[in-house]
């Protein structure tokens, strides 16, 4: 049976400020039923935080105001959280107490050492276990509030990815991330002028006195940022298993979500400011598409199918993407520019039950 997914579209039909994105979110909220998800609940909201001079995570007025609902509808507790790094640079991008209305913690503690183990049962190839972060498993509903963009390691991220990468240890991500293969420098191509060192987002890439580069894999999260940085096109992803590694976050995902055996959770998609990459880039670039809207539902399956859905190829606004940029021939958008299916992921997470790709769209007025 198709899953009911509420969407609030972001071009208002006139100027009047009630037909704005910002009122529409208000009411979109009053459709979702919070109270069913929150009521009595200690409850999280897992969003990215962004990095650096990265602006174009969700903006904290839509978080303040959901906050307000998730306390109207009787939360016993609420906080938001995301990775140690980006709470500890939150207030850089607007991100406060005082901003949101309730506390923002790291998820995994501030040394990323607050976790719980669970298994992978069987293991998928590497990946036997993963560290869940301790702040999600604790809390009793769950909030997925994720901002929609493009990846250059799996299409897309959005929903699935906020928990499957972000609601886990740095040392997990790095193992699902490491399913999709090794890094190879190409020294003959390589003139050394150090960008992939100084981009490295994790401190795990040095040129040793005999002029080589060395990773380190401990602090190595597998990112591609190296890969995608390197003028020269001097390192590269030895295996290219992206399908492995979209298996392993569909894993990691189902394990997160078997923590709410009641089923607290709801999922909130922002399909606005759609940048070519993910926000741990930690920089902000043209959106890609103009902004769509919001989409929410208690089915994960269905709103990660009906964002891709609503992301069109037809739809790119010219000039967004980076010079030299070389689209494909075919496939979704995200396909097109990063030569990575994004559907795969979705394909895996119904696979594990989390959900259906039959849905129907109903329009917040
Ligand atoms: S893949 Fe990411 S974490 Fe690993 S060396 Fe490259 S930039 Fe650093
Ligand atoms: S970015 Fe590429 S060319 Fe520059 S130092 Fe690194 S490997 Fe060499």
């Amino acid at each position: 049976m198709a899953v009911e997914l509420m969407f609030a579209k972001y071009a208002p039909k006139n100027l009047e400020p009630k037909n704005s994105i910002g009122a529409k979110w208000l009411r979109l909220l009053d459709t979702v039923d919070l109270a069913s998800v929150v009521a009595g609940k200690r409850t999280a909201i897992k969003l990215h935080l962004g990095g650096n001079v990265g602006f174009t995570s969700i903006h904290p007025f839509f978080v303040r105001k959901l906050v307000d609902k998730i306390k109207q509808a009787g939360a016993a507790q609420v906080f938001a959280t995301d990775g140690a790094g980006a709470v500890r640079s939150a207030v850089d991008r607007g991100y406060t107490q005082e901003v949101l209305g309730c506390q923002i913690v790291p998820v995994s503690g501030t040394a990323d050492r607050y976790f719980y183990t669970q298994p992978v049962e069987p293991p998928f190839l590497s990946l036997s276990e993963v560290e869940l972060a301790g702040e999600i498993v604790d809390a009793e509903a769950l909030i997925d509030l994720s901002h929609v963009k493009g990846h250059g390691d799996c299409g897309f991220g959005g929903a699935s990815k906020n928990l499957s990468m972000g609601a886990v240890t740095g040392r997990t991500r790095g193992a699902i991330h490491g399913l999709e293969g090794g890094l190879v420098w190409d020294e003959e191509k390589c003139v050394n002028c150090g960008a992939c060192v100084e981009n490295c987002p994790n401190g795990a890439m040095s040129f040793d006195k005999q002029g080589k580069l060395n990773v380190f894999y401990h602090h190595c999260k597998f990112c591609q940022h190296c890969v995608l940085i390197c003028p020269e096109k001097a390192i590269r992803m030895e295996g290219g298993r992206y399908k492995d590694f979209q298996k392993g976050m569909a894993l990691a995902t189902t394990k997160v979500l078997e923590t709410f055996q009641d089923k607290n959770v709801l999922y909130i998609n922002f399909l606005v400011d759609v940048t070519i990459f993910c926000d741990c880039w930690g920089m902000t670039t043209p959106a890609i598409v103009p902004d769509i809207g919001i989409l929410a539902g208690r089915d994960i399956v269905a709103v990660e199918q009906a964002s891709l859905d609503m992301i069109r190829m037809e739809d790119l606004i010219p000039g967004s993407l980076p010079e030299g940029t070389e689209l494909g021939d075919t496939g979704h958008l995200f396909e097109r520019i990063h030569r990575k299916d994004p559907y795969v992921v979705i394909d895996y997470l119904e696979e594990l039950g989390n959900g259906t790709r039959d849905y129907v769209v109903t329009e917040v007025e």
